[in-house]
């Protein structure tokens, strides 16, 4: 949440570079943007807006200078406003900041009984007031006694008049300090950096580091020289742009079957897998734990642990899991799902129960990220950059990453091949897939969705709902179908759609008499089904997709597919911004 980027270029226009740069990083936030400019005399220009990066544009024209930052907000403190906006400025100081100052009130107090005043809500213009109350000519040691008395998270782009550079800090929030032909930058996110850069480095927590256009140096909290690993950048970890999709959200749906090829395949060539399997098959219990879209993916996944190896397996949303009583051993594996590798409240729950003496395998689509520091042992999901705020290919991806633990159990070869065999069935339904159209148009017409099923399909529906609701701002819910007597149905009549997922044929019987409940109370219905029969039942009384055939095991890897064009088509239908949903952010990094 918020993306700040920073660039120290040898000859050209930091701004025009820090303003591309926001619009990489905008799917971190989009309440306001910001960027200063140190110009070739020595003065910091800053220019700020509430909203989106566009509204930036204009204010560029005429401002010249090689060192930049910029912001784009997701606001913790104070309204979305111009005002608010960073870069935060004070003496010959400009900050950018992306995370949570805790301590910020009494820090506030105490700057304004000495004097300062501020202009703004938020909790990020302490930072810069400290710091320029700190400066006495040493722009690293007013920066070290700055930091030192803040409590919370925080990535700091900062800008001085005096300092032909900028400074970067990074503690809890991520920042990664990139390297190129043009100059030296830093960015919040690895797939937002310009496409000069060549390699990164990644600050510790703690660190500082020193940034002009040649070179960056890296330093702890008391301002000790400290080494940080160079590593390449591939081509294939920066955002490619949306190419001729209309939306990020679409292309990144396309993008599904080529994410469950690459996850199969690093599997196999990037993981442990030997001591993988000692994990898995040491474990006597496990427990799938993650926020939002990647707590989904655990419910599914618990699935494939205990129906399918017989290993008892919970689900634990991570904000809860922090602070639960959990019962853990050494025999205890926790798999912390983020797509991010950076959600605050996954790295905060796995790192407390990581202390209690659980093992940790972390499943994310960010190698090198917070979580990746915690856990004992990563598996990557391969989806590439995904810029649309709502998950879809590496939802898929981290199903796949946790098909493929489950199957450490037994044969975890044919696994593998059981997931690419169903790379077929993901390209015919995204082939033919002009149902997700007409059931968009339901769903558009409707005051509320429900989506509904049994077994693997209901942990499928949770997921349907929540994309379906962050999108398209329907009021959506997933739940068992065996509940919609028990309090549901209530709400369902004639302005309302259910969708029910009928993959398991063993529970198509009771599924097809929930569709029947929804009828006779003039709910409208729409069914996604895998099984042949089930359609040609119910196509008289609903809007029913036969989806490409699949064992109901397998059936989430479709069928969520199908659900998440669906939330696409609804989000579109009702001219919303699916990659930019209103209020949220991708990459959660605050708690
Ligand atoms: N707390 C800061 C603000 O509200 C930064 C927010 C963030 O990084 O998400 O402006």
């Amino acid at each position: 949440m918020c993306g700040i980027i920073g660039v120290a270029l040898k000859s050209g226009n930091a701004a025009r570079e820090v303003y591309s740069g926001l619009e990489r990083l905008e799917y971190r936030g989009y309440d306001s943007a910001g960027l200063s400019v140190r110009d070739n005399d020595g003065r910091i220009i800053t220019v700020k807006r509430g909203g989106r990066v566009a509204n930036l544009q204009a204010g560029l024209y005429g401002i010249t200078g090689c060192v930049a930052i910029g912001h784009t907000r997701w606001a913790t403190h104070g309204e979305p406003n111009d005002v608010n906006a960073h870069p935060h400025t004070a003496g010959i100081f400009s900050v950018v900041h992306n995370g949570i100052i805790e301590n910020f009130r009494e820090l506030k107090d105490e700057l304004q009984s000495s004097g300062e005043k501020f202009v703004s809500e938020t909790d990020s213009e302490v930072i810069v007031r400290l710091i320029n109350r700190e400066y006495k000519g040493d722009v690293l040691t007013a920066v070290a006694a700055a930091v030192k008395k803040l409590k919370g998270s925080y990535a700091l782009g900062i800008l001085c008049a005096d300092f032909k550079g900028i400074i970067a800090v990074k503690y809890k929030s991520p920042v990664v300090v990139g390297f190129g032909t043009d100059g030296v930058t830093l960015c919040s996110d690895i797939p937002a950096l310009p496409d000069y850069v060549n390699s990164v480095c990644l600050p510790e927590d703690g660190d500082i580091v020193i940034i002009t256009d040649k070179s960056a140096s890296f330093y702890d909290k008391d301002l000790q020289p400290v080494n940080r690993v160079r590593r390449p950048v591939f081509a294939g970890q920066l955002n490619a742009g949306r190419g001729d999709y209309p939306h990020f959200m679409l292309k990144e749906i396309y993008e599904t079957e080529q994410t469950v090829r690459d996850t199969c395949e690093s599997f196999f060539r990037n993981v442990d897998v030997k001591r993988l399997t000692e994990y898995v098959r040491g474990a006597d219990r496990v427990i799938i734990t993650g926020c939002g879209t990647a707590y989904n993916a655990g419910l599914v996944a618990a699935r494939f642990f205990t129906d399918r190896c017989g290993v008892f397996c919970q689900v634990e949303i991570a904000s809860e899991l922090r602070y639960s009583p959990v019962h853990i051993t050494s025999a205890t594996l926790v798999i912390a799902v983020s797509q991010s590798g950076e959600t605050a409240d996954t790295v905060e729950a796995v790192s407390a129960l990581k202390e209690r003496g659980a093992r940790v395998i972390a499943v994310t689509n960010c190698g090198f990220s917070a979580i990746t520091r915690v856990a004992g042992l990563v598996v990557p999901v391969c989806a590439g950059a995904e810029v649309c705020v709502a998950a879809t290919k590496s939802y898929i991806g981290q199903l796949v990453a946790l098909y493929l633990i489950a199957g450490l159990t037994g044969d975890v070869f044919k696994a593998r091949g059981e997931l690419l065999s169903l790379c077929n069935g993901i390209s015919s339904l995204l082939n033919d897939c002009s149902k997700a159209g007409l059931i968009a148009e339901k769903c558009a017409a409707s005051s509320a969705v429900f989506f509904l099923g049994r077994g693997i399909d209901y942990a499928v529906a949770v997921e349907a709902s929540l994309k379906l609701k962050e999108v398209s701002y329907i009021f959506s819910d997933g739940y068992p179908a065996g509940e919609l007597k028990h309090g549901t149905l209530a709400l369902v009549d004639e302005n309302t759609l259910s969708v029910i997922l009928i993959c398991d044929k063993t529970l198509a019987d009771k599924c097809e008499n929930a569709v029947s409940q929804i009828i006779s109370r003039k709910g409208k219905v729409a069914v996604i089904t895998c099984l042949a029969d089930v359609a040609e039942k119910l196509s008289g009384s609903a809007e029913v997709w036969k989806i490409p055939a699949c064992s109901a095991e397998l059936s989430p890897f479709v069928s969520a597919v199908a659900l998440q064009l669906i939330a696409y088509k609804t989000a579109v239908l009702l001219g919303r911004d699916p990659d930019k949903p209103r209020n949220l952010a991708k990459s959660v990094t605050v708690e």
